[in-house]
């Protein structure tokens, strides 16, 4: 491999499971109205300049800052719109494991969410510049968003 071939656009992928309980809110009238729960997967796509040894990061590093910060925050909780205010009562008065969000919980708003905390995950937590150019959010097996 010559030098030059090294300096094509490349980007490592990271993937991500949890569970997590929400349901829809601001007038949505569908099932999701219902509290329910969803093994969410993220794919978490990371761009960057490789180094000497032929890594744009460490895979394992992706894995203990991104799946930190989602087995810290996410992972057996409820996501929770902060203005729902009778499900945010029972989660709280329960001591149930919960997040709360500032806009309805769809996968839309979670993914560009999550998007934005772990980029400030990575940048505090390694010396390099990486930079999270999509995230694709799997909410189950065949409904999908992706952030561009
Ligand atoms: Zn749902």
């Amino acid at each position: 491999m010559t030098r030059t071939s090294i300096s094509h656009g490349i980007q490592i992928i990271k993937r991500f499971r949890w569970s997590m309980a929400h349901r829809l809110t601001h007038g949505y009238k569908g099932r999701c109205a219902s509290l329910h729960g969803h093994e969410y997967e993220v794919g978490v796509t990371v761009s960057g300049t490789m180094d000497e040894m032929g890594l744009v990061v460490d895979f394992g590093d992706v894995k203990r800052v991104c799946g930190g910060w989602i087995k810290e925050h996410f992972d057996h909780t409820t996501a929770v719109y902060e203005g729902d205010k009778a499900l945010l009562d029972f989660l709280v008065t329960e001591e149930q494991r919960h997040y709360v969000l500032p806009f309805n919980t769809t996968a839309e708003n979670i993914a560009i969410y999550l998007r934005e905390r772990l980029q400030e995950a990575l940048d505090q937590a390694l010396d390099k510049e990486l930079s999270i150019i999509r995230v694709t959010l799997m909410e189950t097996p065949n409904s999908c968003v992706e952030t561009t």
